[in-house]
């Protein structure tokens, strides 16, 4: 294996958006509650609209659609004109994304379901605007009051900076149904950096660490980076009992009754509240693979091809009943997804079978089992995940598992799960190491990063509780 030099990071212009929940007063409350049923209403209008269109054999464009919105009465649309072309536009993106989707062979039907509720646009300057007295105004339109809330407070956690309104784009005011809570959504201009290079990284998912990597550092070296998931796990765990205890409560009462919508309101309450922690959840397990592609001057991302097999697992009844539960709500495509964001890189998948069972060193199948990896011909020992990954590396730059040669060192390091915390406990957290990087007594309490082991020697994965900056943000 050729050694590549490395290049350095380059960092790009991205669009992040803040996700800031708000509270609202009792009249906004309820003014806000209105809106997004007429913004609702006039959806479904565009849609009628649009579908008989098609009948009469017209496509209509983006600025048709907007126009036919625009023309219905200002009494009956009680919203800022930009809210309203918004709903246009909005509309018209689901048409092209129904035609791109089935362009690519997906059977997917055009926008046909009427809505009950649609988040609400305000354009810069036009539709939000800051008060003199400091809050922030959203607008319904000329003559109407508008949505009044304390100015939100968006910290960019690249760099711990609060940014300005000025910079902030086109807001959207959302509801979030599951726990029953408005939000803003604020997009902003900010800078990410992004790998540059052309080392192959491969990885290998899996459920209880979704993802390890394994990079070629140079002839004689494999670097292996594990992410642990048992946080995600526990989350999971946790929401699934507390739902299926709700759930045998709800079904001893009657439909519609005081006891059942609560029971209901709890249920979506435990719901919401785990994937607001799951999305964070894979935030950090994408951002912990990120900075080892980054630091690796990655320029093609291998990932060994487990698409769909978090789906039908009752149909085929490979599992027992808590494997088969786990697997399906394995969160593989989201990590990926937000892994792609971050590296900039596109994802390519191969076919893993076997990548786990295989020996990297000699070559022979044996079928590990629990976490550590043994091999029954030549003694080689090592992290399961790390196996699999060394594999599905060979196998993107060979085309097949070609051993690696018994002198190659593998170096494991392994990336400890997370305490949960809360956005604020969190930028607490950050302003502590902030000030604790000041101080140079901190270097001598850092863990060492990273643990050699050359193969036919017993590996000790330590582990290093390395903290990886969070992206809170969508
Ligand atoms: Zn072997």
């Amino acid at each position: 294996m050729v050694a590549i030099p490395s290049s350095p990071p380059t960092s790009r212009e991205v669009i992040r958006t803040a996700i800031v929940p708000v509270t609202l007063s009792g009249a906004n409350y309820r003014q806000a509650h209105d809106a997004h049923h007429i913004a609702a209403g006039l959806w479904g209008e565009a849609l009628n609209w649009v579908h008989a269109e098609w009948k009469a054999k017209h496509n209509p464009s983006k600025y048709d659609i907007r126009a036919f919105l625009t023309s219905i009465p200002r009494e009956q649309r009680p919203l800022h004109a930009h809210t309203t072309e918004a709903i246009g536009y909005d509309l018209y993106e689901a048409i092209k994304t129904s035609r791109t989707n089935r362009m690519n062979g997906m059977r997917v039907r055009s926008p046909w379901r009427k809505k009950n509720y649609r988040p609400l646009s305000f354009s810069k300057s036009y539709g939000w605007r800051v008060r003199c007295d400091h809050k922030l105004n959203l607008s319904l339109g000329r003559g109407r009051p508008g949505i009044v809330l304390a100015l939100p407070n968006v910290e960019d956690p690249v760099t711990g900076r609060l940014v300005s309104p000025e910079l902030w784009g086109e807001i959207q005011l959302c509801w979030d149904q599951d726990n029953r809570q408005f939000s803003l959504h604020i997009p902003y201009m900010s800078r990410r950096m992004f790998s540059a290079g052309k080392a192959v990284t491969a990885i290998d998912e899996g459920i209880i660490n979704p993802m390890a990597l394994a990079t070629w550092l140079d002839e004689q070296t494999i670097n292996v980076t594990i992410v642990n998931g048992r946080e995600a796990r526990a989350i999971k765990r946790q929401r699934n009992k507390a739902t299926g205890a709700l759930q045998r409560k709800l079904s001893k009462t009657k439909n519609g009754s005081r006891k059942h919508r609560r029971l209901v309101a709890a249920k979506k309450r435990t719901k919401g509240k785990a994937r607001l922690q799951l999305r964070d959840f894979d935030h950090q397990v994408a951002r912990r693979a990120a900075n080892h592609v980054i630091a690796h001057s990655i320029g093609r991302l291998v990932i060994g091809d487990a698409r769909g097999i978090e789906h039908k697992t009752k149909q085929k009844r490979r599992m027992g009943r808590s494997s088969r539960q786990q697997l399906s709500q394995f969160s593989r495509g989201t990590e990926e997804r937000y892994l792609a964001e971050k590296t900039g890189l596109d994802i390519e998948h191969i076919n893993e079978s076997g990548s786990t069972k295989t020996c990297p060193v000699c070559g022979a199948r044996n079928c590990p089992s629990g976490r550590d990896y043994r091999c029954k011909v030549c003694n080689f020992t090592c992290h399961r995940d790390a196996v699999g990954a060394i594999n599905i590396l060979q196998e993107a730059i060979h085309g097949d598992y070609v051993p690696i040669g018994a002198d190659v060192e593998i170096r494991v390091t392994y990336l400890r799960d997370e305490k949960r915390w809360s956005p604020d406990q969190r930028t607490t957290y950050r302003k502590v190491q902030c000030r604790k990087a000041i101080t140079p007594s901190s270097a001598k309490n850092q863990a060492p990063a990273e643990t050699s082991c050359k193969p036919k020697l017993a590996i000790s994965s330590t582990s290093s509780s390395e903290r990886v900056p969070l992206v809170a943000v969508a």
